[in-house]
């Protein structure tokens, strides 16, 4: 009878677990389980089962007092993640994770726009942050704090009955997070890579795959277009050759921890955001940037679609976009980069003819490969071997 199981991980770019919260100082469960939560609803709609929308009118409710058992009342996310009447059926403990000071780098070209743009997301004044010069003189501190940690532990211990089948499920989950996506919140900032390196036993993640697909047959459903799901979905890593001329370039945006180059640059929001910009006076240079990329391909509406609007005045808005990229990070003496998203299956040009989501990972890798030449796309998210269909 297995009664727990406990990785062990270690972080390739620092972890934000602050939901509500701005600041990410110390471990908060609630952010990591609202991103796995997030993730089993993609796994569950991509093998073609049922996941409410958590925050939609249409969301799951349980009542004790109904004859009908919780696998009838409930969703598939629902019954493992809990809802109003209907307890989580697990519970997680992390531990070795330590906060260190947050800090960002930017392509000196943008420097005063990205600095501006993430002090501010960061909590500028109002967390302790400051802001001193002008022009491109100006510099940043930021006072909040992200999670670091070489050897942190992940214990899951299940609640209620069905223990082994519920540690299965969640083993499938974590592997798959771990591999293809991101743990915890802020994806888009390039946060929560991570490495697990003992306590998942493949056979465990397995079986967890069979009983969530046995789960979606007897539990299926459709969702809108919108809604995350991994049947329309792409992963790409990247391993990168020669990055010294990009490295030479970048600037720091609040005070970087020494050493930091050893093992992550915090430089998803110059990658996926913009690296450099048309200067708006001479209307010299180009803007480029894999949204910058996306708008001159497909348009605004597809840019807005993939990767949040731009003019947002929040950054919930302008990072509600569906394609993430993770900060460069070294794994194995190489530097890395993971980019990965949902491609709503109805997606359209301006002329209407419909993107798949084959043609957008097409589209990341060249801008990847124009951005960091020499770099080699070396995994891939496969469709048949995560969701089996
Ligand atoms: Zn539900």
């Amino acid at each position: 009878m297995m009664e727990n199981i406990e990785i062990t991980f270690k972080t390739l770019t620092p972890l934000w677990t602050g939901g509500a919260e701005r600041d990410s100082n110390r471990v908060r469960e609630t952010g990591l389980l609202g991103s796995l939560r997030w993730w089993y609803e993609g796994i569950v709609r991509g093998m073609e089962g049922y996941a409410c929308d958590p925050v939609g009118d249409s969301r799951c409710e349980f009542d004790a007092k109904a004859k009908r058992p919780p696998e009838e009342q409930l969703c598939l996310a629902c019954w493992l993640f809990g809802c109003t009447g209907w307890q989580r059926r697990f519970r997680l403990e992390v531990s070795g994770l330590e906060p260190q000071g947050l800090f960002f780098v930017a392509s000196s070209n943008v420097y005063q726009a990205a600095g501006n743009w993430l002090w501010r997301v960061f909590g500028g004044e109002d967390l302790g942050g400051t802001r001193q010069g002008r022009g491109a003189a100006v510099t940043f501190t930021l006072s909040v704090q992200a999670l670091w940690g070489e050897q942190a532990t992940l214990r899951v211990i299940p609640l209620g009955g069905d223990g082994e089948g519920v540690l299965a499920r969640v083993a499938f989950l974590l592997n798959t997070v771990a591999r293809w996506g991101a743990l915890g919140a802020k994806p888009q900032h390039g946060f929560g890579q991570i490495r697990i390196t003992s306590g998942l036993a493949s056979a465990l993640v397995e079986e967890g795959q069979g009983l969530i697909a046995a789960d979606a047959q007897s539990k299926s459903g459709k969702s809108p277009p919108e809604f995350f799901n991994l049947n329309s979905f792409f992963s790409h890593i990247y391993q990168m050759t020669k990055i010294e001329h990009y490295l030479d370039r970048l600037r720091e945006i609040g005070t970087p921890l020494k050493g930091y180059r050893q093992h992550f640059i915090p430089c998803a929001f110059d990658i996926r955001y913009k690296s450099r910009s048309k200067d708006f006076r001479t209307g010299e240079g180009e803007d480029f940037g894999m949204r910058p990329w996306f708008r001159d391909k497909w348009g605004t509406r597809v840019a807005h679609r993939l990767f949040g609007r731009s003019d947002a005045r929040r950054d919930e808005d302008r990072s509600a976009g569906r394609i993430h990229v993770s900060h460069l990070y070294r794994k194995d003496g190489s530097w890395h980069l993971k980019v990965w998203g949902h491609v709503p299956s109805n997606l359209k040009d301006n002329k209407g003819n419909p993107i798949s989501v084959e043609s957008v990972a097409e589209q990341v890798t060249a801008f990847v490969q124009t951005m960091f030449p020499g770099s080699k796309l070396i995994d891939k998210f496969d469709r048949k071997e995560v969701l089996g269909r």
